[in-house]
């Protein structure tokens, strides 16, 4: 059995607990929380749920520690730091971070003989593979992601905070124009506005002045003023009947061609249609944290990212069934 503890219990905290719930090598031994555990209910029985200035006393009880915080503010602080007592692994999404982060962990996975794992979920995740397998096959060619249908936690939190908004969710679109293009082999070059489009749902306070704040909304710079967005006002109890599932997905595509002339067109499409983001970035999770178990067990340390791992290395199976069943 692989002895997983959980850092931080929010949707991918639950979603960890879940996912290893379907995999019989894998156990949770500890969740970590920074508020009181009195407070915090999990659903695993015979799961202890700790504060975290605990966690060093689980040192030798758990194999790998999935670090479930925020990308913003806690990974980039967490991640280095749990490095130092465990094998890590992180989701980090904030993509022009990456390299410092991934310096930051290397240096302290190294120091300590444990292996992080960085960055691993979906996007940054699935979708990077992908970009990697597809451009390292078609190296002549042009390289397509679109994001959705989905909801966009870093928009919803920003429109919650125009004044006279009192709650909301923000969907971000593929423009299904664009799609049929790539998939078409036009190879179109497309501006922000043309490859995505936002629909938001949003609750006013009372008294708000809805054209003011579908304004707001509209010419969000950053968010909103470089892409075309619908605002839809509805109810709070329409937004908590309709709106409250995490759904999120999208497509990476490669456009390329191979021949001596180059008369041959190849399209490589991935996609995801995900009900759940957080349980499938954590499904992606689980399968990392068994990787890092054995990577570490073979005696190797530092910072590693999905580019660095043999899919072998992510399955429950043994080579011999692999090759047997899947081949
Ligand atoms: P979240 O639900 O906001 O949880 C983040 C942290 O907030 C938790 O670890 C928890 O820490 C604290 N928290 C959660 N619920 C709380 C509550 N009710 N009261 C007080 N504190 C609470 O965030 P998430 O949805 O799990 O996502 C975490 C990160 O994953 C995101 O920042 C994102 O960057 C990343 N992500 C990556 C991918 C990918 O594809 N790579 C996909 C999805 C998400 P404590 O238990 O210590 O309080």
């Amino acid at each position: 059995m692989i002895r997983i503890g959980i850092m931080g219990y929010g949707n991918l905290g639950r979603g960890i607990e879940c996912a290893i719930k379907q995999n019989d090598d894998l156990e949770l031994v500890a969740v970590f929380t920074r508020r009181d555990p009195a407070t915090v209910s999990i659903l695993t029985e015979g799961a202890a749920v700790c504060n975290v200035k605990d966690v060093e006393d689980w040192k030798d009880k758990i194999d790998v520690l999935m670090l479930c915080g925020g990308s913003a503010t806690d990974l980039p602080v967490q991640t280095p730091e749990y490095a130092k007592l465990f094998n890590v692994v992180d989701s980090f999404d904030t993509h022009a971070r990456i390299p410092e982060h991934f310096a930051n962990v290397d240096k302290a996975a190294k120091e300590n003989e444990h292996i992080g794992i960085i960055s691993v979920g979906w996007d940054p995740g699935m979708f990077s593979l992908n970009r990697m397998y597809a451009n390292a096959i078609l190296p002549e060619g042009k390289d397509y992601t679109f994001w959705g249908k989905g909801v966009s936690q870093g928009h919803s939190d920003a429109i919650r905070r125009v004044e006279g908004v009192k709650d909301g969710k923000q969907y971000t679109i593929p423009v299904e124009a664009a799609l049929e293009a790539v998939r078409n082999g036009e190879d179109p070059e497309l501006t922000t506005r043309q490859k995505h489009t936002r629909e938001c749902f949003v609750v006013l306070e009372e008294g708000a002045d809805a054209k003011k704040v579908e304004e707001e909304i509209k010419t969000m710079p950053n968010y909103f003023s470089d892409y075309d967005t619908t605002v839809h006002f509805i109810s709070q109890e329409e937004l908590d009947r309709d709106h409250s599932k995490i759904p999120h997905g999208g497509f990476v595509l490669r456009s390329g061609c191979t021949g001596w002339e180059k008369e041959n067109k190849h399209i490589i499409e991935y996609s995801l249609k995900l009900d759940s983001n957080p349980e499938f970035t954590s499904s992606v999770l689980v399968a990392y944290a068994r990787a890092a178990y054995k990577l570490s067990k073979e005696g190797q340390s530092g910072c590693k990212t999905v580019f660095d791992i043999a899919p072998a290395y992510l399955s429950a199976k043994s080579g011999e069934e692999l090759r047997a069943s899947l081949l």
